[in-house]
């Protein structure tokens, strides 16, 4: 079963003689339960590839499905609620609301779609806060935070709604390397101790290796894909 997959992904930013071909005919799935990587040069297009599959941006030609749905079958309303519903994002630039404490941040996707408190599985939340080690920070703000916790708050925020798939893109390039390390392991255990499925755009062998898997892409096409990968096989 596939989390989410592309299939004869094209996508064309622009038009005439500047149009860029970002995404040339890619056809790729990333499995429900398993942590996938995206690597590639800049520019070859896994921005791209995460946007689209993500729903955040469209293909100029092809499909992109999460789960069973397919996204150009849906209207703005009801792919901005798959998107809130199904999806969690992790971003390079933590995007944490600065006003509220960490709790409130982790819980924020919740609020904002309007799930009471009695409505969330205060479990999971629960859990997720002990994964992330954040227990003694719930009632911090983001500035009192290191730049690591931070991201990990960002992390439990974007489990907290128990998605179908988590997108991160390029989620320690703003992080020092044990910062770094930290929220990948976090990523991992998440797929493997809480059955998460985890799609990661990044640059940087290390923390592809963290991945179970890693595709590869190079001006817009798909030309490898390494099962167990380690950072000497990646380079
Ligand atoms: P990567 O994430 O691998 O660095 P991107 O997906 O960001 O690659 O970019 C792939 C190609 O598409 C690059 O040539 C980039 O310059 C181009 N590109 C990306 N976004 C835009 C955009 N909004 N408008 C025009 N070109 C873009
Ligand atoms: P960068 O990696 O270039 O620093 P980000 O990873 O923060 O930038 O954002 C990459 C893209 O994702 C941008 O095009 C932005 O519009 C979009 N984006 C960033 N944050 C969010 C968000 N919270 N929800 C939806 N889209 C976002």
């Amino acid at each position: 079963r596939t989390a989410a997959r592309v299939v004869d992904a094209v996508k064309v930013y622009g038009s005439g003689d500047t149009a860029v071909r970002a995404l040339d005919g890619v056809s790729v799935g990333f499995p429900a339960g398993r942590f996938t990587a995206i690597m590639g040069p800049s520019g070859s297009g896994k921005s791209t590839l995460m946007h689209c599959a993500a729903g955040l941006d469209t293909l100029t030609s092809g499909s992109a499905f999460i789960g069973d749905t397919e996204l150009s079958t849906l209207d703005d309303r009801r792919l901005t609620l798959l998107r809130r519903d199904r999806i969690g994002f992790v971003f390079q630039a933590f995007n944490l609301v600065p006003t509220l404490t960490v709790a409130e941040n982790i819980t924020l996707p919740m609020d904002l779609a309007g799930r009471r408190a009695d409505q969330r599985d205060e479990e999971w939340i629960d859990a997720l806060v002990d994964v992330v080690g954040l227990r003694d920070r719930l009632h911090h703000r983001p500035a009192e935070l290191s730049g690591g916790q931070q991201q990990r708050v960002a992390v439990a925020r974007a489990f907290a709604g128990q998605p179908d798939v988590v997108f991160a893109d390029e989620p320690t390039g703003n992080l020092d390397s044990r910062s770094g390390e930290e929220v990948l392991g976090l990523l991992g255990r998440a797929v493997r101790l809480m059955d998460r499925t985890v799609v990661m755009v990044t640059h940087d062998p290390v923390a592809a290796a963290h991945a179970d898997e890693v595709v590869f892409l190079a001006d817009g096409r798909l030309v490898d894909r390494m099962e167990a990968p380690t950072p000497e096989r990646v380079l």
